[in-house]
């Protein structure tokens, strides 16, 4: 059986060496020394000046929210994950949803500018699939009109823009480390900002508020993560440029085997690099995925619609939104496995099963 993800492991003898030093300073959680360590490694990885490690990517998006301060309307996309719109709601705003560019499959920064009302704040923009957004787009449109930039960067560990990360961009990027992910502790995310201030209300936010054992700094939550889970992301670590590597070779396999499918890919602008972290294919309608994903599990493949349904139909969107581009490609897009441990020889079966179906 191969399903869509497995997650990546490191040799169990390297996270055993972190547990010994866990049990001997009897330190598991509460910013202790690896959740620090951690949280350097990844600011020296990523080139960025404030990095807060959290328990989750969707706390990640609710402490960015909170800590930017908005209010109102934020603009969105409604290709991501679920938790891009639901932290939105969950912190009393109101997503409005532009449509993607059909090639890339981000907000489309062209329709932006027609979605702004005196209550718009800001704009919550999701990297999808580890494709960097036109975050020269987005920001140019968000500088006109005084709006705050998040980017769901859940996706994109390793992505670039130019020779930098895709975390160098926007007032906060935030991050996913579930154990899903390209680059994993487990449970895990990450906040990254370049402004001082807000990364000092982020501190405070990721910890209850707590300035001192006594006193308290605005509201806060747990955002916390443990010890247990940064020795994860140390181990991971150590491996992240081999899976990034992996990952390349993989995808560029498929690109070779699939090259007479009928289906269209993602295009990534010039200049942005994307991270191969998932190996979605867009069909030319639904029956033609219907009847992949059909022939993936006579072979015993589970491959994942990613994402489906299109956001701005959860039943707590009231509003109606004309996403038709979002709409049409989450009923035809499907991820195929895409792991650190899938061999060349498995994406070819996965590949000859998908011509098979359409009568190659
Ligand atoms: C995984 C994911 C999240 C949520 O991250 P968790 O760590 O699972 O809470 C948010 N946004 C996107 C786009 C994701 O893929």
């Amino acid at each position: 059986m191969i399903n869509v993800t497995k997650p990546f492991l490191p040799p169990k003898e390297e996270y055993d060496t972190y547990l010994q030093g866990i049990w001997k300073r009897e330190w598991l959680t509460n910013n202790g020394p690896l959740v620090n360590e951690l949280e350097l490694r990844l600011k020296e990885y990523f080139e960025v000046p404030h990095l807060f490690y959290v328990s989750n990517g969707t706390i990640a998006l609710q402490i960015a929210i909170k800590a930017l301060g908005l209010t109102g309307e934020v603009i969105t996309t409604p290709f991501s994950y679920v938790a891009t719109t639901s932290s939105i709601v969950w912190e009393g705003c109101t997503p409005v949803f532009v449509d993607i560019h059909p090639g890339t499959l981000n907000i489309n920064p062209a329709l932006i500018e027609e979605a702004i009302t005196p209550r718009t704040t800001a704009i919550l923009a999701t990297h999808v699939y580890g494709n960097p957004c036109d975050a020269e787009a987005i920001e140019a449109v968000a500088a006109k009109h005084n709006l705050r930039v998040i980017y769901d960067g859940a996706h994109a560990f390793g992505s670039k823009i130019g020779t930098g990360s895709v975390f160098h961009f926007g007032d906060v990027s935030t991050l996913s480390f579930h154990a899903t992910k390209l680059f994993h502790t487990i449970e895990g995310g990450a906040i990254v900002t370049k402004d001082p201030e807000t990364a000092k209300k982020i501190a405070f936010m990721r910890n209850f508020g707590h300035n001192g054992p006594e006193k308290f700094s605005g509201i806060g939550i747990n955002g916390k993560n443990s010890e247990f889970h940064a020795a994860m992301g140390l181990c991971n670590l150590k491996y992240v440029d081999e899976i990034l590597q992996k990952r390349k070779e993989l995808s560029e396999r498929y690109d070779h085997m699939l090259r007479r499918l009928k289906v269209q890919r993602p295009s990534v602008l010039s200049n942005h690099t994307a991270n191969h972290a998932y190996y979605p294919v867009i069909f030319e309608d639904e029956p033609a995925l219907l009847k992949a994903i059909e022939a993936l599990h006579g072979v015993y493949v589970y491959p994942r619609r990613y994402f489906y349904p299109s956001l701005e139909t959860l039943e707590y969107i009231t509003t109606a939104y004309p996403v038709q581009t979002s709409g049409d490609i989450s009923k035809r897009v499907l991820c195929l496995p895409l792991y650190h441990e899938l061999s060349v020889e498995e994406v070819d079966m996965i590949s000859r099963a998908l011509l098979r179906a359409q009568n190659y």
